[in-house]
């Protein structure tokens, strides 16, 4: 195990906050070793900190957070990664938030945004006094996101109240918090693109402000994949069949980030890299398809043309997606090849993204701050 501490979720936020430009940090979904990998890489070419974070499925699929957080702290201590890198529960519960914060993760978010406003604060006022004695940031959710991503779905955008921002805030203490402001979760954003209203995000924060919130107290911006086009034709010439799927422009990202987002969650933009490297791993090799390791994935592949989540065609390769340990055996080299190549595409689209998102070239203004250290900081802020 990596003696590599993981930073506390405030303290990579905070950096943000106090850069000198627009800035976010960027919470990059993982499900298996060399997507952590592959975000790693791409961070260090960057120079970026950054949150890794798991949703409740991601956690199902490598069986519990304590696997998720074994798996990052070996990717980490494999690539020597020195830079300041959080580990985040998505969407998660009390009962699930509870298990990661006992589990190493540095953060937690607990998603009640289903309920009325009242009873979201309070859910996630029970969490934060749960994680915060433990040392453990919260992030909570308000508002509602279109779309499918994992247990998460909703049929319409709910809009956050500016207004409420702040109380949410007071009422709570959480580090931060996911306000929906017209984005949406999964890989079809396009008819939601007309409804974005980033002035949500600009007069939330400015009410955070207004209030002398926004050294501690951090928005949020999750369904914010850009999908970009030319990954997604390449599914298509390589196999697969995918339509509609459009993403956030980066541009409305860049003016969320302006106007005072300082964490950005990246989910399907990943999904799609690693599908658009699986199917055209198989057309340039097409023999893999018949070996041990792999031929369960091609299978898989090939009777879900529209698949994207890597977690429905790797799951016949478990335990290898794991690494714990070298595999070895027949048809192990493709594996590894086709691994390297994920890991390699993944960095790309990370660096490109943490450089758009502002972050890149903040790792060393990350305050060096523990877990231990933010047990005392929250003793003294919280208000119960
Ligand atoms: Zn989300």
């Amino acid at each position: 195990m990596s003696d590599h501490k993981l930073c506390p979720i405030a303290a990579l936020l905070s950096a943000a906050e106090k850069a000198d430009h627009p800035a976010a940090i960027g919470a990059f979904n993982v499900n298996f070793y060399s997507q952590a990998a592959g975000v790693l890489k791409g961070l260090r070419r960057s120079d970026a900190p950054a949150i890794i974070q798991a949703s409740r499925g991601a956690n199902r699929f490598q069986g519990g957070p304590d696997k998720i957080a074994y798996m990052l702290g070996r990717a980490m201590e494999q690539s020597n990664h020195r830079l300041p890198v959080g580990l985040h529960l998505d969407h998660g519960d009390p009962e699930k938030g509870e298990e990661c914060a006992d589990s190493g993760y540095t953060g937690i978010m607990i998603d009640a945004s289903e309920e009325p406003f009242p009873e979201n604060c309070a859910i996630t006022r029970g969490m934060v006094a749960y994680a915060h004695p433990r040392g453990v940031g919260v992030e909570g959710e308000y508002g509602q996101l279109l779309g499918v991503e994992d247990d998460v779905h909703a049929e319409k955008t709910v809009y956050a109240d500016p207004e409420k921002v702040a109380a949410f805030f007071e009422k709570t203490n959480a580090d931060a918090l996911a306000i929906a402001y017209g984005t949406s979760h999964g890989p079809n954003k396009g008819a939601n693109i007309a409804q974005l209203k980033t002035e949500v995000v600009r007069d939330s924060y400015r009410n955070m402000a207004d209030a002398g919130l926004t050294d501690n107290h951090f928005l949020v911006g999750h369904g914010s994949s850009t999908i970009p086009q030319d990954i997604v034709a390449e599914i298509n010439q390589c196999g697969g069949d995918i339509r509609g799927a459009q993403g956030v422009p980066m541009e409305k990202i860049k003016e969320g980030i302006a106007f005072g987002l300082r964490k950005i969650n990246i989910d399907t933009d990943l999904r799609l890299v690693i599908t658009a490297t699986a199917r055209r791993f198989f057309v340039d090799n097409p023999s893999a398809a018949g070996c041990e390791t792999l031929r369960g994935v091609k299978e898989a592949l090939d009777a879900k043309l529209d698949v994207i989540d890597p977690r429905e065609y790797l799951g016949s390769v478990t335990p290898f997606e794991l690494l714990r340990e070298p595999p070895d055996g027949p048809g192990v080299q493709e594996f590894v090849d086709l691994m390297a190549l994920m890991e390699e595409r993944i960095a790309q689209h990370v660096a490109f993204l943490v450089e758009a998102f502002g972050s890149a070239g903040l790792a060393s203004s990350v305050e060096d701050v523990t877990v231990e250290d933010m047990k005392q900081r929250y003793a003294r802020s919280d208000p119960w």
